[in-house]
This record gives C-alpha cells, sequence and structure tokens, in this order.
C-alpha cells in the first residue's frame, strides 16, 4: 500500500503557501503497525486519544523514538501516566491538572509540552475551557518549570463552513492575544481530515489528521 503521506504533505504545503504546518498523524484505533508503517514513511508526530491505549504502542514502538501527542480529554487519574510517557499534552482545560503533570514530569525529560485546549464553539462538549479562561490557565502552565506552554487547541463542533471558519478565527485571534503575554509559544493546533485547508488558511500551525492518513476508522 502507498502512504497517503506525500499527497497530504503537498496539499498542507499549497494551503500555508510555505509557512511551515506541522502535520500530527493522529493513531487512535490504528495499531502499532499502522503506525510504524507510516513511520517508515518519514511521520516523527502521532496523537493519541486514550492514554492505555497510547501506553500500549509507546512500548512496543519505543526503538523508533517518536513524538507522542495526548489529544483527548486527561482524567485527573491519568496525570502521573500522560506526564512520564507523552511528549505533549494538547488537552490540558483544567487549573485542577497543571500541578500533577508537573510534579510527575520525570526529570530526566525534557519539560512536558501542553496545550491549553479552548471550547470555542462547542456548547455540546464538555471538553475544553472556555475562551476567558484561557489567561488564567496559561500563566498556571507557565509558572510550573516543568511544563512548556506552547499555545492552544481546538475540536470546533461538527458545523457548515461558515460557522467552522468564524471558530477557526475565533482561535486565531485568542491565540494572538496569548502571545503577547507568552511571546514564545508557537502552535496552534487545529484543522483535522475534513477541514485542515480551512485552519490553515486561518492560521494553524499544526495539522491533526487521522482518517486523511490512515483510511476511515472502522
Ligand atoms: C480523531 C481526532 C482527530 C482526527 O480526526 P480525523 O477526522 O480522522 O482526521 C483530530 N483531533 C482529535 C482531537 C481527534 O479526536
Amino acid at each position: 500500500m502507498t502512504s497517503p503521506l506525500s499527497a497530504i504533505h503537498e496539499r498542507i504545503h499549497h494551503a500555508a503557501g510555505g509557512r511551515p504546518v506541522k502535520l500530527l498523524a493522529v493513531s487512535k484505533t490504528r495499531s502499532a503497525a499502522e503506525v510504524a508503517q507510516l513511520a517508515a514513511a518519514g511521520q516523527r508526530a502521532f496523537g493519541e486519544n486514550y492514554v492505555q491505549e497510547a501506553c500500549g504502542k509507546i512500548d512496543a514502538l519505543a526503538e523508533l523514538a517518536l513524538e507522542w501527542h495526548l489529544i483527548g480529554q486527561l482524567q485527573s487519574n491519568k496525570c502521573r501516566q500522560a506526564a512520564e510517557r507523552f511528549d505533549w499534552v494538547e488537552s490540558l482545560d483544567r487549573a485542577k491538572l497543571v500541578e500533577p503533570l508537573a510534579r510527575y514530569r520525570p526529570v530526566q525529560r525534557p519539560p512536558l509540552n501542553i496545550l491549553i485546549q479552548v471550547n470555542i464553539d462547542d456548547e455540546a462538549s464538555k471538553a475544553g475551557c472556555l475562551p476567558e479562561q484561557v489567561a488564567a490557565l496559561a500563566a498556571e502552565v507557565a509558572a510550573q518549570p516543568r511544563l512548556q506552554l506552547r499555545g492552544l487547541m481546538a475540536i470546533p463542533a461538527p458545523l457548515d463552513s461558515p460557522r467552522r471558519a468564524a471558530a477557526f478565527a475565533a482561535m486565531a485571534q485568542l491565540f494572538t492575544e496569548l502571545r503577547r503575554g507568552h511571546p514564545n509559544i508557537d502552535t496552534l493546533s487545529m484543522g483535522m481530515s475534513d477541514d485542515f485547508e480551512l485552519a490553515i488558511a486561518h492560521g494553524s500551525t499544526e495539522v491533526r489528521l487521522g482518517s486523511a492518513l490512515f483510511g476511515p476508522r472502522g
């Protein structure tokens, strides 16, 4: 099977007009063998929704030295494993998780990269903090030496594209505001298989693609 990776790189490059946009391969429900196959084609960064499911793949593929991002909702009883095993947590959405993530981050590893997940327009979802909570949460993360604040993440509600564009634009605005106080942040994670080009047009620096890379989920 040919990997669609290069076709995706081409579409990202085209949408971004040469601006660098990182590709996160979302490997939830995919086997370690499928991840290994994409890694062999050159993909380094993988996103997982469930800590438990991810740990099996992280162990199985340890020698590939891949970069693992937690993109699913984080429960407080999973903070230790998340801090020990992942390189990034993109789904930080409440202050209560900050101290445990920092405490459990192993000293021999670099600080854990953190994105704050924002509930930009999805009233049906409990994931993500409200836009007005971002500044306070960012300050808590920035105060922890074992954590590295990198930016924001969002999963907009499933909507028609004009409202989707508005959600992406609102995220870009929040990101710009946050960067005034935290000039080193560099990551705005938004855009999935069905809308990544629109997200890039609105300033996304990282797209999270599952089905576009691996095919439909069963
Ligand atoms: C599943 C998932 C994705 C990828 O979705 P696709 O539509 O398969 O690209 C991206 N981000 C998050 C948070 C997800 O849960």
